[in-house]
C-alpha cells in the first residue's frame, strides 16, 4: 500500500523521518535538504486532516541524552520549511509524550526528542518500539538513510501496525529509483562505478553484472584492474591483493555479455596535491613517481559515447580525486554526460557515496533523474540486500 491509499483524516501519523541534519556552532541547521525531502509526506497527512508525530535521530549520542544533539535545535527550521509551528517534547517515550500526543489536534505537528538518547533505539529493543508505537494510528517510514538499520523506530515498531503502515513519498521514490535501475529500466543499462577502492565496490559489481549492459570503471579502482592485466601503475592507488578479484570480475562480465570500459589514458600527477605537475599518460604505463588522479581526455570521449547511448544509468563514485580542482574535470565531464543522457530521456540514478557530493558540488542535482538521500542504505540496496526498514513495511 502506498501513502496515497490512506486517508489520514483525524488520524495521528507516527512518521520516522531522517532529520539527522548538520548543525553549526550556534546550533543552526546548515543544510536543510533532509527536512525539505520529508515535506511532501508531512503536508499530505496534514492536508488530509491528520496530525503528524515526527521521530528522528540526530548525531551519535550513543544512548545518552546530550543537549548538543537535541532536536529542539531544529524546531524553528522545520516550522519554517513546513509552514506550521512545530510543537516539541523533550522526550520520545513516557508520560510527557503521552500528554502531548493526547492534546495534538488535526493539522498539528509534534516533534519528539532524539531517539538515540535511548540505547534501546539502536538495539532494536522490542519494549521501546512498543512504547513508540502507542503514539500513532498509522506508521509511516520516510527515512531512507536509516532503512538499512534494524532499529526500534525504523523496523521493529512496524510490527505494531499490521495493515496500517506505509512508506512516505521520499522512501517510495528511493525504492522506485533502485527498482528502475535493477529491474525495470530500459536497455542499454550502464553502471558507472568510481571511487577509491575496488574492495569496497566488489559486492555491488557482482550483484549488478546480471542487470547491466555496460560497466564503466573509473577512479582509483582503475589501477587494480590495470595491474591485474599486466600494466604498470606507478604510485597510483592500487590493491595488489585484489588483482585476482579484478580478473574474476572481468571474466564474469565477459561471460554475462557485459561490456567493460576501463580508462585508456589518465591525468597523472607527481604528487597527491592540487598543485602537482601533471601529464597525460597511458592508463597501463604510468611511470614511477607518478600517480593517476583523474580520467584522461581519450577515456572521457569513450565514456561519453557509452553514456549517451544509455537509457538507464547508475552512477556510484567519482572518476577522479574531484575534491581537488585539478583532478575534478573527469568527474565534471561524466556529470555533463549523465545530464545530457537524462535530457535525451534516459533515467539516471546517482547514489551511494561521494558521487552524490560531487553531483551537488558541481550543480548536476537537478539535471539527473534522482539523487539518493541515503549513502549506506543505497550501497546495501545496490549490493542486493533487503533493507530491514523496507521489509518491515512490505511484510504487511
Ligand atoms: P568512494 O567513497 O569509494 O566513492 O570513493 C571516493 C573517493 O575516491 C574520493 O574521495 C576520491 O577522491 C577518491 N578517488 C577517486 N579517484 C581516485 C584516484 N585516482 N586516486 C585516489 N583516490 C581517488
Amino acid at each position: 500500500m502506498t501513502i496515497d491509499d490512506f486517508n489520514f483524516e483525524d488520524k495521528k501519523a507516527l512518521i520516522r523521518v531522517d532529520f539527522n541534519v548538520p548543525l553549526n556552532d550556534a546550533f543552526e541547521v546548515t543544510d536543510t535538504n533532509r527536512i525539505e525531502a520529508a515535506k511532501p509526506t508531512i503536508i499530505k497527512i496534514l492536508e488530509d486532516g491528520g496530525s503528524a508525530i515526527l521521530m528522528s535521530h540526530l548525531g551519535r549520542p550513543k544512548g545518552k541524552a546530550n543537549p548538543d544533539m537535541s532536536l529542539s535545535h531544529i524546531v524553528d527550521t522545520v516550522s519554517e520549511i513546513i509552514g506550521v509551528q512545530v510543537k516539541f517534547v523533550p522526550e520520545c517515550v513516557g508520560p510527557q509524550v503521552a500528554e502531548a500526543v493526547e492534546q495534538l489536534q488535526s493539522g498539528e505537528i509534534l516533534l519528539l526528542e532524539n531517539l538515540r538518547f535511548h540505547a534501546e533505539e539502536e538495539a532494536g529493543d522490542a519494549a521501546f518500539a512498543q512504547q513508540l508505537a502507542q503514539w500513532g494510528d498509522i506508521y509511516v517510514n520516510d527515512a531512507f538513510g536509516t532503512a538499512h538499520r534494524p532499529h526500534a523506530s525504523t523496523t521493529i515498531v512496524a510490527s505494531h501496525f499490521p495493515g496500517r503502515k506505509c512508506f512516505g513519498y521520499l522512501l517510495a521514490r528511493e525504492i522506485d529509483a533502485i527498482q528502475t535501475v535493477m529491474e525495470t529500466g530500459e536497455k542499454p543499462v550502464t553502471a558507472i562505478l568510481g571511487g577509491a577502492k575496488v574492495s569496497s565496490k566488489i559486492t555491488i559489481i557482482e550483484n549488478i553484472l546480471d542487470k547491466i549492459d555496460h560497466l564503466i570503471i573509473g577512479g582509483g579502482m582503475t589501477y587494480t584492474f590495470v595491474k591485474a592485466q599486466g600494466g604498470t601503475v606507478g604510485d597510483s592507488i592500487c590493491e595488489p591483493d585484489k588483482t585476482d578479484l579484478a580478473l574474476s570480475i572481468l571474466e564474469q562480465a565477459r561471460a554475462k555479455g557485459v561490456q567493460v570500459h576501463l580508462p585508456t589514458d589518465v591525468v597523472a600527477a607527481d604528487a597527491f596535491d592540487n598543485e602537482a605537475q601533471t601529464r597525460i599518460m597511458p592508463a597501463n604505463a604510468i611511470e614511477d613517481g607518478w600517480q593517476g588522479l583523474d580520467a584522461g581526455p581519450q577515456t572521457l570521449e569513450a565514456f561519453k559515447a557509452v553514456i549517451l547511448q544509455s537509457r538507464t544509468i547508475l552512477w556510484n563514485g567519482p572518476v577522479g580525486v574531484f575534491e581537488m580542482p585539478s583532478f575534478a574535470k573527469g568527474t565534471i565531464a561524466v556529470g555533463n554526460c549523465v545530464a545530457e543522457a537524462t535530457s535525451l530521456g534516459a533515467f539516471s540514478l546517482v547514489g551511494g557515496g561521494d558521487s552524490v557530493a560531487a553531483v551537488k558540488q558541481f550543480g548536476f542535482e537537478d539535471k539527473v533523474s534522482y539523487v539518493s538521500t541515503g549513502g549506506g542504505a543505497m550501497l546495501e540496496s545496490l549490493e542486493g540486500r533487503t533493507l530491514p526498514g523496507i521489509a518491515a513495511i512490505q511484510e504487511g
